[in-house]
């Protein structure tokens, strides 16, 4: 039997207590100098990577580490700058404006990094000079080496690169074309400073259209065969399936597969023989995305399994360890729940026992991870009973009688206004919360303090003239955490984060167990807000969707079950809040779209699901009780008609950025529910003003029938400054005051 051989794809950049999110965070707020910078960071990247070695891997990945993002790191290392950014020394203050927009210009556009939570710069091509700028990839990779780290470069592909940006005129094939030879130069100078392998990220050869870039791959890959490089390349690809039969004609060293995501397709298509044993085959076979501990046993047998049709195999995590947090080390779980759990160097630790137990038949880290495995898989964590189908999953009438009851109830105004939910969550508002998180004040200290702000903005928006109000989530977290902290099922790390995009991490919370609902959630702040004003109070919640989507899920039960229990735990807290007197309830589902999966074959199942989830959540309430949802993106194409089956009264979407598109999505639908389009940007500090919402509004309103449209911000507020949103929300009321009053002058007497 050939040896097996380890390797890694990426390793996460924060630091076990964020370390790389301080220091970049404490320079641009010139807390500390370039030196200071460059200096923490360098000891971290160090870190990293004597981390990553001290579990024996044959090879450890160099390119990964960034300052900000390795596809911006990509675009300045090919000088593709955007234009308004060109002209500028490309240097990390550079860096760092396109990422974040200074005083002049605004910031490149983040793009979801295909179906996770992490966000990548977009690269924009408007009249670019290509060509070789600084090449930081070599001086880490030379680092690397420095320190006695067997290292492999790691570069997100042609193909990838060019088909994630944005801008120029050129051709896809005509920009992959120019950056053939800059790729070469670079691929050359890392085999000549000693690289034995280059891993070349190609992920967007799992998509559906990857059929379509065969041709262009095929050349692109050619092209580095002719200068010698073919034994240097893997193409390395991940979170779903590849073509393998077509990788494997490329002339290249070795190809990597995900093992984990592609719904079993690559080991059948390895199984049919397409593999081509002269390559190595880089095997990931440890979810690189959940942070689960491997079922050793079954990694194991795989391994076996692909012996038959590989005879040099690497294995490695399924993806770069960028999803998941650092360590467990750090943190305090209750032991029987944290057996169970594999974090990043936890995953080498896996490899590092199959190679042991593969190459030098030494099992002792085997047998101790698979004992782990076997306990913690014999505790019930499947120990409630649910009944489903005691559970509607439509409301009682269908939504013309209910907006017939819900109008005469809460007696509106024409072209009602209302906002997303939360207000800014200002530094006064995070250190009372990390105070009485801690300990440091008392539960009645903290709660008065919440009702002080609740009342504050009660106020405030009353003064303003908003509808329908809300009380502000100054309690929360983040929206997804919070929930996960009072539900049963869910675990909260202490350190458990993942970099979202740039400096700005989540936590996302542990799904291990059956989800229940205990205690009310919510109903107390909303209450309390709903005493001190006459106008309805919105309650508001997390759906089903989005809370299973921004948390690391479960894998012993199926995905669709686990959604269905959290939509009864959000029933509950639905139908607590109309007992309490609510009458209006918006349940958010933002991720809804993002979670959709990677291949079309699956996303009708997914969008049935997920309607099927969210009508559990809120089909319970009376007619007269009215359920709004809020999504933060626009574009709706594909599954405007999931939306429209949610049968939500109101829905409140984004558009003030992409209007033209959402109009063409609706005109495809009869949208006959209640719809608050977003009109102004809530991103921007910018305050917009009464003619830029009128035409927003007037707009929407060709599309729209005036007795369903209700206007509002995008998204929430709890990242504006207090001014900011007092302002804009104030434009916005008397813009909308001014169109109701046109419209009653124009009303034939
Ligand atoms: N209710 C949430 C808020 O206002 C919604 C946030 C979101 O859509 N991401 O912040
Ligand atoms: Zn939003």
């Amino acid at each position: 039997m050939t040896t097996i051989k380890t390797s890694n794809l990426g390793f996460p950049r924060l630091g076990r207590k964020r370390e790389w999110k301080k220091a970049i965070e404490s320079y641009w707020a010139k807390k500390i100098d370039k030196a200071e910078l460059d200096q923490t960071l360098t000891d971290l990247h160090r870190e990293n990577l004597l981390l990553q070695k001290n579990y024996n891997l044959d090879s450890v990945p160099v390119g990964d580490f960034s300052l900000y993002d390795h596809i911006l790191d990509t675009s300045l290392l090919f000088n593709i700058i955007p234009e308004r950014f060109q002209g500028r020394e490309v240097n990390d203050d550079l860096l760092f404006d396109i990422a974040r927009g200074n005083k002049e210009h605004v910031a490149s556009a983040l793009i979801k990094w295909f179906n996770t939570n992490y966000h990548y710069i977009v690269p924009e091509w408007n009249n670019v000079e290509p060509k070789v700028n600084r090449n930081v990839l070599l001086d880490r990779f030379n680092y690397a080496k420095s320190l006695n780290v067997n290292a492999h470069p790691v570069i997100v592909g042609p193909i990838t690169f060019v088909k994630l940006s944005k801008g120029g005129n050129q051709s896809f094939e005509e920009k992959v074309q120019t950056l053939l030879p800059l790729y070469k130069e670079v691929l050359q100078s890392l085999v000549d400073a000693g690289a034995e392998y280059i891993q070349v990220d190609e992920p967007i050869l799992v998509t559906d259209e990857s059929a379509n870039y065969e041709d262009i791959t095929k050349e692109a890959y050619n092209y580095f065969a002719e200068a010698g490089l073919a034994d240097k390349l893997v193409i390395q690809t991940y979170f779903e399936r590849a073509n393998v039969k077509f990788l494997s004609s490329l002339p290249v060293g070795g190809l990597g597969l995900d093992f984990v995501h592609d719904n079993g397709y690559n080991l059948k298509q390895i199984e049919a023989g397409d593999f081509d044993k002269a390559k190595t085959l880089y095997a990931g076979i440890i979810d690189g995305r959940n942070v689960w501990a491997a079922d050793i046993e079954a990694k194991k047998e795989l391994i076996e399994t692909l012996q038959n049709y590989a005879e040099t195999i690497v294995i490695q995590p399924s993806s770069s360890l960028l999803h998941v947090p650092v360590s467990l080390d750090d943190e305090t779980l209750d032991e029987s729940i944290e057996e169970g759990l594999s974090f990043a160097t936890e995953k080498l630790d896996e490899l590092d026992a199959l190679r042991r137990l593969f190459n030098n038949s030494d099992s002792k880290k085997y047998d101790e991870l698979k004992a782990r495995y076997e306990r913690f898989q014999s505790q019930s964590f499947k120990n409630l009973e649910y009944d489903f189908d005691s559970v509607p999953t439509s409301r009682k009438s269908a939504f013309p009688e209910r907006k017939k009851v819900q109008d005469a109830r809460l007696n509106l105004p024409d072209l009602p206004t209302t906002t997303i939910g939360s207000f800014p969550q200002t530094r006064e508002v995070r250190k009372y919360r990390a105070d009485w998180k801690n300990n440091r004040i008392s539960d009645e200290e903290y709660n008065n303090f919440l009702e002080s702000e609740i009342a504050r903005w009660i106020k405030i928006q009353e003064e303003i003239g908003l509808d329908v109000l809300v009380h502000g989530e100054f309690e929360r977290n983040d929206m997804v955490e919070f929930f996960g902290e009072k539900l049963q099922g869910f675990l909260v790390t202490k350190f458990g984060w993942v970099q979202s995009y740039g400096s700005r991490a989540v936590k996302p919370p542990v799904i291990y167990g059956d989800v229940k609902w205990t205690e009310p959630l919510t109903v107390k702040e909303t209450v309390y807000a709903q005493s001190l004003t006459d106008k309805p109070v919105k309650g508001m919640l997390t759906g089903p969707v989005t809370i299973l989507n921004w948390s690391f899920e479960r894998v012993d039960v199926p995905r669709k079950v686990v959604q269905d229990q959290i939509a009864l735990a959000i029933d509950e807290e639905v139908l607590a809040l109309e007992e309490a007197g609510i009458k209006v309830i918006q349940v958010d589902e933002p991720a809804l779209r993002e979670g959709l999966p990677l291949r079309s074959e699956y996303h009708e199942q997914y969008l049935a699901d997920a309607v099927n989830s969210f009508k559990l959540a809120t089909s319970s309430v009376q007619d007269e009780t009215q359920i709004h949802t809020h999504m933060c993106y626009s574009q709706f194409g594909q599954i405007i008609h999931a939306i429209h089956d949610l049968d939500a009264d109101v829905i409140s979407i984004e558009t003030s950025r992409s209007h033209g598109d959402l109009i063409k999505d609706f005109e495809d639908i009869n949208y006959d529910l209640g719809i608050g389009l977003g009109v102004y940007d809530i991103h921007s500090p910018r305050i917009p003003t009464e003619d830029e919402i009128a035409t927003a509004i007037d707009r929407s309103l060709q599309q729209i029938d005036r007795s369903l449209f209700w206007v509002n911000p995008d998204c929430g507020l709890k990242t504006r400054k207090e001014d900011e949103v007092k302002d804009a929300l104030t434009v916005l009321v008397n813009t909308v005051r001014k169109k109701r009053e046109e419209t009653s002058q124009n009303k034939p007497a």
